[in-house]
């Protein structure tokens, strides 16, 4: 169980203020345009959302990871794409925190916090995003810098992102590098936003960078490093996490809302047994699914457990394709229909199984925590420094 301070509950009552009278409103539009308007993204920056577990020095409210888990839950029962969006702009802002140095945080931290400029991360290869030891080179290290040349697809924000960490190897080297958005030679993809099955308003597109010079200065290089912040990128499989849990929220409270008001017979359809047992069974995969959340953010605040984080990724993306396609069926004819909003959630829980690395990866990384003799070679490196190979 976990206790909330007198602190977080009040930010907790605000998130949940403002996703009931201004993200909820909005969701219909977002749908039709695929666009999460920026007032949205500013108001989570006002409202202290976008910054709440960063340092205070860089503008953040300093608070515990369960708190930025609770921001993409809240935001996910209405609009898991600006939950996403946050998601992708906080990989951006995490690799500064935990790779950069402090001349480096010191230039661009406060602006991610602020939100005065968005940030992406760009790691996806068009042959495959695999795992650590698979990363592909991005380009090479000359003597007047670093000169990239790769393409990185289904890359969130891309659209309307300010800079970007490319990801990848140079010269045998896992390097984590900053890019502007307007630097020569970096075009975000054709149409800038790609057709895609949910998740809509995540301004998902390619990045391509031809000849890309940026200084030295660009490459992320901590000052001391600390051998556990390579595995600090794994808290990316509990943000994703955190959105699957809230928007199967989301998908549960609209059945509720909808069978309590259809009637079967001169009864309320959520009083039939099948019914409510459908409901119970939804929400209890959803406690199911906070408790790993909660739990393993918990954890990994201590000490991070490897089996922990990818059983978590697995479990809570796929039991929330399982509660949002229930809630469609529950639904009848009606959850079929884009008016009502419910298939939205199914699509989104599905984009959760396979960002931030598909369930089957996570699941072969589980086995190979437990021992068992499969192929396979760790996500991240536990401990080391992840530029040496
Ligand atoms: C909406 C959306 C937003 C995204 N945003 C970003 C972003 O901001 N930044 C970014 O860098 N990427 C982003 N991605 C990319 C995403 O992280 C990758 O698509 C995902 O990790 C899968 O990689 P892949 O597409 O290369 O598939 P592949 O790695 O080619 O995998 C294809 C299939 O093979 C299976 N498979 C692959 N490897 C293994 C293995 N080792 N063991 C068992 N099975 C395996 C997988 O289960 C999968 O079903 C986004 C994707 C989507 C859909």
């Amino acid at each position: 169980m976990i206790h909330f301070t007198m602190e977080e509950e009040l930010v907790i009552k605000s998130l949940r203020e403002f996703v009931e009278n201004e993200v909820k409103p909005a969701v219909p539009e977002i749908e039709k345009t695929n666009e999460v308007p920026r007032k949205l993204w500013d108001r989570c920056v006002e409202l202290g959302f976008i910054g709440v577990c960063f340092p205070e020095e860089y503008g953040g409210m300093g608070m515990r990871s369960i708190m930025d888990k609770i921001v993409l839950e809240e935001i996910s029962k209405e609009c898991p794409a600006l939950a996403l969006s946050i998601d992708a702009h906080h990989l951006c802002t995490r690799s500064i925190m935990m790779l950069g140095s402090k001349a480096q945080k010191n230039e661009y931290l406060s602006k991610l916090v602020y939100g005065e400029i968005v940030g992406a991360s760009a790691a996806t290869d068009p042959t495959g995003s695999g795992i650590y030891a698979e990363t592909k080179p991005i380009g090479k290290f000359t003597e007047n810098g670093i000169q990239l040349n790769c393409n990185k697809v289904f890359i969130t924000n891309s659209s309307f992102a300010d800079i970007f960490v490319v990801i990848g190897m140079i010269d045998g080297n896992y390097c984590q590098i900053l890019v502007d958005r307007n630097t020569e030679g970096l075009i975000c993809g054709g149409s800038m936003v790609d057709h895609k099955m949910g998740m809509h308003g995540s301004g998902t597109g390619t990045v391509r960078l031809t000849n890309v010079t940026v200084p030295m200065s660009r490459l992320l290089v901590p000052d001391e490093f600390d051998p556990k912040s390579a595995f600090q990128f794994c808290g990316c499989y509990l943000d994703i996490s955190a959105i699957a849990l809230g928007l199967s929220e989301g998908a549960y409270a609209k059945s509720v809302e909808f069978l309590s008001s259809r009637m079967r017979n001169g009864k309320v359809m959520a009083g039939m047994p099948v019914i409510a047992r459908n409901l119970a069974l939804m929400k209890s995969k959803i406690e199911m699914m906070r408790s790993m959340v909660w739990n393993t953010t918990e954890v990994f605040e201590e000490s991070p457990n490897p089996m922990l984080i990818h059983a978590t990724k697995a479990m809570v993306t796929e039991m929330a394709c399982d509660v949002s396609e229930l809630a469609i069926k529950i639904h009848g004819g009606a959850g079929y229909m884009e008016e009502t909003g419910v298939a939205r959630y199914h699509r989104d829980a599905i984009c959760c199984t396979i960002g931030e690395n598909p369930t089957d990866v996570h699941l072969e990384q589980v086995a190979l925590q437990l021992g068992l003799p499969v192929e396979a070679q760790a996500m991240f490196p536990v401990c080391g420094d992840p530029y040496a190979r």
